[in-house]
Formats: C-alpha cells, structure tokens, sequence
C-alpha cells in the first residue's frame, strides 16, 4: 500500500502539526462546545455575540448553533477585509477568453456589493426572500450572492447550464419574485442563451416580478420584456455604494441549493447563516492551510455547492484571493489549468476527478513547460478519485511536493467532513483519510443498522453528531429531509455513501450505497472495480453497475470510455475484464464489458451510475430511446445530465456489443 508523508515547505510553517491537530480533533469530539465557542469567537465576526454554542440534534431535526449570536455574513467576507486591507486582491476573474483575467479589490468588492443590495431594495426584496441567481460564472455571480447575504436575502443559485425546464422548477420551489441573469453566457468559445432560457421559465412562473440583466456579450438580439427586465449596468451602477449590513440571526437561512440530482430529484437544501459560515472559514483555514497572501483556485462553477464555499464564502471569509474560472479545463487547449496556475500563481487548486481523470487521459505534454511551482496544496472533489488519477495528480500536476488532499462531502454537510490536513495527514491514494474537526463519522451494518465498532470494518457512512455547517433542512420540505437524512438510522445523519474504515482508521469512499454491487454474497463497491479498469493503459475512464443475474444475484457490468489506439474491440473488452479479474479476484470478472464514447454526467461532471443500470439490464430500449418522452419514462428526472444526447447513444452502443 503506497503512503505520502505530508510535505514540509521550506519557509512555510503549517498552521497545524500532528500533535496540535491531534489535540484539537480530540477536544471537538470530546467537548463541541468549548471548541466551537473558541473558534467561533475567533474565526468570525459578530455583531452580536453569542452565549449558546449549541442546541438539537439528529433525532428531533433541531440542530442549531450560535443561536443567540448575531452576524452579518457579507460583513465577514467583505468589509472586515476591506476595513484592514482594503487594496488587497480579492476575486482574480479569469475569464473564458484567455489572457482577460481582471482583479477586484476587497474595496471595490464592497462597493460593488453595496450596489447591488442596494438595488435588490430598490424591487422590494426584503430579509427571508429568495433570489434566484442564474448567471456565468462570473465575479457578478460572487456580488450578487453577497448581496443578498448582506440584506438577509435566501439566494437560491441555480447552474448556468440548466435547462429552462430546470430553471422554472427550481424558481417556482422557491417562490423568487427577482431572477439575476445575464444576456449571454461563454463557455468553452460557446455561447450559451441565458436570457433566452431564463424567458422560457419566467413564463411559467407567476411569482417573479423582476429580472436583472447582466451583459456579458453584448449582444444586441437579446430579448428584453421593459416592464419586467432591468439592464445591470443601468440600475446598479446608479445605486449608492453604502449599504449597512442587515444583523441576521445565526439560524436565519444564508441560502438554498439543489443537490446534483445523481441519485432522483434534485433536494433543496437549506443552509443558515453561521454554522456555515464558520465551516466554510475553518475548513479553507485548515485544509487548504489558507495563508493571507495566498490565491485560492477553485476550479468549480459557483453554481455548486463546492462554488459556494470554496470560491466566494471561505476564501473571502479568510481574506485571500480567489479565482472565478468562467472557461473549461480544455479551452483552448488542455493547458488552461496551468496556464492560469502559473499567470495568477495559485497556491491552492481545487478540481474534481472528472477533469484530472479527462486531462491524464489527453497526456501529459500538456503540462510540459509550466512551472507550477506555486502550488501547495491539490485538492479534488465530487466523487472516489481512483488511485491511478491521484498518483497522476501528485506526481504530473504536483511534481510529488504538493499535499493531495481528497475532499470527501456534500451539498448537504456544506463544508469538507473527510479529509487529509497539511503538515498533519500521511496520505493513502484513493482514501479520503480522517474526518475533519467535530465530525464523528460511523459505519453501521447496512441490513440491520448496528454500528461497527473498531477498524477494518465497511458499510454505510453516517455522521454521529451535529457540526455546526450541517444543513438544518430541505426548502418547504422538512419532512423530506427527516426522511432522507435522518430517519433511515435515528440518531445518525445518513450520508447516502458506502464506506470502507481500513486497519488504520482510514476512510475509503466505495459510492453511493444504493450502487452497491453484491455478486454471490461479495459485496463490491463501484469505486473499487472502477479503480481497477482504469488501470488499464487504454482506460480513461470507467462505470461499473450491477445487473440481475440468475446465477450469482447480480452481474458487473462495465461502462468504460477509452483512450484512442486500439485495433480489436472484442480484445480490449477481454483485457478489460482480465484487468479486474486480476486486480480484484476471479468473483469480480464482469460479465460484459461495453466500450462507449462518454459516460452519462451530471452538470456538476458526476457518473449517473442509475441510467447506465437501467440501459445495462436493458429496462430501456431502442424502442424507448426512439423519443425524449420514452426515454424519460423509463429513466425519470435526466434533467440534470450535462448531455442528454449520450442517453441515446449509450442505449444503441449497449444493444450493439
Ligand atoms: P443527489 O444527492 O441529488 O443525488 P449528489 O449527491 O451528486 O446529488 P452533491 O451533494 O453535489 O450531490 O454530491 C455529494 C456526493 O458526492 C457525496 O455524497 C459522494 O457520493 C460524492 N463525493 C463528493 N466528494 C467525494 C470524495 N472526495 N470521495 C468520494 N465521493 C465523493
Ligand atoms: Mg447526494
């Protein structure tokens, strides 16, 4: 088994060793609030200080933190900063045209700010109502959520690359009577119709009353309903640049935000305003190891949870620099990550496994010639990454003096809950490693939900006890959140995630429980067999799901799309399969093995292991896929795959190998 010894840097000094971290992690366990109320007190600005630390818990569904503190979580990310430091950079905008970064100021953030509060008050938006924010990613996108915190809105992001379909569910859940948008949005060189699509949902939706326009491209055939749309540039820049920052109660809501929609309907989940914030603060701090002159490259859209807290709400809550990506990983070339790496000199990068996985199967010639010597600290978020994938990570990206630090959580935990530590945490590639300050994670028995004590145990992940950025419920919907995440296993938060503790205590993610593989009686996890295909020279990237099988109870099925240069396909299929056989055992050896030109993802770049289930065990057909509405009947709610067109292809490439 290969392990990393966290790197030291020479003239850096960690804001944790492993004996500080030893002790902290022990007294957040063993006494919350007497942590909590220290980092509390010294993380966060209060306008109000608190006496309570904590109160509720996971049987009634009560959890709360700070719940007689006041704070304002704009004044937290902004002003404090702008009152200290106000020249100091704080949003890096690389834009999707190379070569058009713009900086903004912790000053001109305030400002900018201020004016768009300012104008949200202007059409009547007051504390507790819902913004719909549906923008690029973009500085404005920052402004516009920071705005809302500042007056005590519910800011409800939605993705930018939704679909108007999407977007009027998700405006309507919320009830929003103002939607932000731009007239276009750039991705990759590709125009996206934003307004276009924001004018398809608003149709549908009464309750909103104004839609803010921001210009992105310019472009003049834009439609514009005057009555209804207001041009950005034309309202806010005539807004006064003060705006007091509205007290908020800790356990008022900061916002609301879909989860990815990999598993069904999407939840909106709720997040209050500083348990949050201080989980965002505390886990930039401390995993990131976020020092004030660092600049934080987090290569997410902040349309997503991991753009919430580690783009705009963490990295500014602790002063630095943060870079807002509007491109993608291969515009336009595979070396934007580190052309931008280098330009801005990124001290903390942040990707998923779908783009290292993607950008290691392109090659490493595009890496050749960065220096990326900046770099401390690689992160990777969103789902397992393989093993392979990390060394590549570690030794490609990070020259083998970086710490890897696989992030294990969700929309709803709202901040890192595993995690490695600089200058703490020996590293084990593929394992998320221990759990972060004032989780206490449990593995329970998934048939009959007794607690597996000690280690070298697997089974369903739960979460034992409240930390202060754990959502408090899903919008309108607290019964759909007692029954996702707390009924299952009273007492416990249930992540949903299936998880391995090793003979050192280590966590290891195996996915989503509901895709885990059982073949006669050898339960299997995808990431495990996923790990194994992608070892394979020409595997770039793998899916693996159980189908019902006679003989053994369930069968694997393997999806995997593949690196040019092969000549046989019946031969790489056989290699494939002999790639797990070996790596795993004989009992793993999949029973069919389907080379595809992509893998069904969401938009946030996650496999959508149910449809390649379905498509496999062949409950949809070609018949089905002759039309949208077949395909949706057997599929349900695809809403959320970045391409729908792969569904088609998928079931076609299946029925032909
Ligand atoms: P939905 O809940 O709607 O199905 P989702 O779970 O994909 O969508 P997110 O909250 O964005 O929505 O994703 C959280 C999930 O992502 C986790 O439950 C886990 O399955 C996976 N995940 C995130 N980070 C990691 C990681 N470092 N290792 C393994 N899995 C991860
Ligand atoms: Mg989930």
């Amino acid at each position: 088994m290969l392990e990393f010894e966290p790197p030291q840097f020479q003239g850096h000094a960690h804001h944790l060793t492993k004996e500080t971290y030893e002790e902290m992690y022990k007294e957040s366990i063993a006494s919350p609030e007497t942590f909590f109320d220290k980092m509390g007190k010294n993380l966060l600005h209060w306008h109000q200080p608190f006496t309570k630390v904590k109160a509720g818990g996971f049987h009634q569904g009560d959890v709360n933190w700070f719940h007689d503190g006041q704070l304002n979580v704009s004044y937290n990310c902004v002003d404090r900063h702008a009152i200290a430091t106000p020249n100091k950079v704080a949003i890096i905008y690389e834009a999707d045209e190379p070569g058009r970064a713009q900086k903004i100021t912790y000053a001109e953030l305030l400002r900018k700010v201020c004016q768009f509060a300012n104008t949200l008050k202007k059409y009547h938006v007051k504390k507790g109502d819902r913004v719909a924010i549906y923008l690029p990613n973009i500085p404005e996108a920052a402004v516009a959520m920071l705005a809302c915190a500042r007056i005590g809105a519910i800011h409800s992001v939605i993705f930018a690359g939704f679909s108007s379909d999407a977007v009027r569910d998700r405006i309507l859940d919320a009830e929003c009577a103002v939607v932000i948008t731009a007239d276009q949005g750039m991705r990759g060189g590709k125009v996206t119709h934003l307004k276009k699509i924001v004018d398809a949902a608003i149709e549908q939706c009464p309750c909103v009353k104004t839609c803010i326009v921001f210009q992105r491209t310019g472009d003049k055939s834009v439609p514009f309903t005057p009555e209804r749309d207001v041009w950005w540039h034309e309202v806010v820049d005539n807004q006064r640049p003060v705006c007091p920052p509205e007290m908020m109660k800790s356990e008022d809501p900061l916002f609301m935000l879909y989860t990815s929609g990999s598993t069904g309907k999407p939840k909106g989940v709720v997040h209050t305003q500083a348990g949050y914030l201080l989980g965002a603060t505390m886990t930039c701090k401390y995993v990131f190891d976020m020092h004030p002159n660092d600049v934080h490259g987090c290569m997410a859209d902040v349309g997503w949870i991991t753009g919430h807290t580690y783009i705009v709400y963490g990295p500014l809550s602790n002063g630095v620099a943060t870079v807002i990506f509007e491109s993608v990983p291969t515009y336009p070339t595979p070396s934007r990550y580190w052309d931008l790496v280098d330009t801005h000199k990124v001290t903390q990068f942040y990707t998923a496994p779908t783009a290292i996985r993607a950008l290691r199967r392109l090659g490493d010639k595009h890496l050749e010639g960065y220096k990326l010597d900046s770099i401390r600290v690689l992160g990777s978020v969103g789902e397992p990454i393989n093993p392979e994938a990390w060394l590549w990570y570690h030794e490609v990206v990070g020259r083998k003096r970086c710490m890897i630090v696989d992030t294990y959580w969700q929309t709803e935990t709202g901040s890192i809950v595993v995690t490695p530590i600089p200058g703490v945490t020996t590293t084990k590639p593929g394992s998320a490693t221990k759990p972060f300050f004032g989780v206490e994670l449990g593995v329970l028995d998934s048939q009959t939900g007794q607690e597996l004590v000690g280690n070298d145990v697997e089974g369903v992940l739960v979460i034992k006890s409240p930390f202060p950025s754990i959502a408090r419920t899903v919008y309108d919907n607290h019964k759909r959140y007692m029954d996702t995440y707390l009924k299952p296993y009273p007492g416990f938060y249930f992540a949903g995630d299936g998880v391995k503790r090793d003979k050192d205590g280590y966590y290891w993610i195996q996915g989503r429980v509901d895709d885990v593989i059982n073949v006669s009686g050898h339960r299997m996890s995808t990431a495990e067999v996923e790990s194994a295909l992608i070892l394979h020279p020409l595997c770039g990237e793998a899916a693996v799901v159980g189908v019902p099988d006679d003989i053994s109870g369930e069968a694997i099925v393997c999806f995997c799309s593949v690196k040019s240069g092969y000549s046989d396909i019946t031969e790489l299929q056989q290699s494939l399969r002999a790639q797990v056989r070996q790596n795993i055992g004989p009992f793993a050896t999949p029973k069919r093995v389907i080379i595809v030109p992509d893998l069904p993802k969401t938009r946030s770049g996650k496999i959508m292991r149910r449809i390649l289930r379905k498509v496999a065990a062949k409950d949809v057909t070609l018949e089905d896929a002759k039309t949208d509405a077949g395909i949706r009947e057997k599929l349900g709610d695809i809403s959320t795959l970045a391409d729908q067109s792969i569904v088609k292809i998928l079931i076609e490439t299946a029925a032909k190998q």
